[in-house]
């Protein structure tokens, strides 16, 4: 087995999404599909906190030099809040299929599952090459996360 592709898809009957994401490994393979997963699920993650900055301590400058304090008096940002929530994740995960290319931006110094790519780059692969989610993808990244609600 060596997974370099995968295809997912989100929501379940009839609140199912239409559109795939397909993701492409950038370097090497995952030699099993539960790899291949927590590699998926980590790296979403990871984009997930730096678009939105959730789960994340505070960059801003005003808030850095009121860490003690548990709002920011400038800005009022909430300094203590820097827990990843199920709901919100799973939230901007079910909007994964319509992020453009420059919304998401380029992480590949961090991200091996690279997004941006049409169904199309999964003709002529081997199906035990793609790691395939076909429904609730959602729920099962934020389990293989272990993110409770
Ligand atoms: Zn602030």
């Amino acid at each position: 087995m060596s997974i370099k592709y995968a295809s997912i898809n989100f929501g379940y009957v009839e609140d199912y999404r239409v559109g795939s994401v397909v993701l492409v490994l950038g370097d090497g393979q995952y030699n099993s599909e539960k790899l291949a997963l927590s590699g998926l699920a980590s790296d979403l993650l990871y984009l997930y906190q730096e678009l939105t900055g959730a789960g994340k301590p505070p960059s801003r400058k005003c808030c850095k030099a009121n860490t003690n304090n548990n709002f920011c008096p400038v800005c009022g940002a909430n300094l203590r809040d820097n827990v990843i929530y199920r709901a919100d994740f799973e939230a901007w995960l079910l909007q994964l299929p319509i992020l453009t290319v420059d919304d998401f931006g380029m992480h590949d110094e961090v991200m091996k599952w690279k997004l941006g790519h049409p169904a199309s780059t999964l003709i002529g692969t081997k199906a035990k090459e793609v790691l395939v989610i076909n429904e609730k993808a959602e729920e099962i990244i934020c389990d293989q996360l272990g993110l409770k609600d």
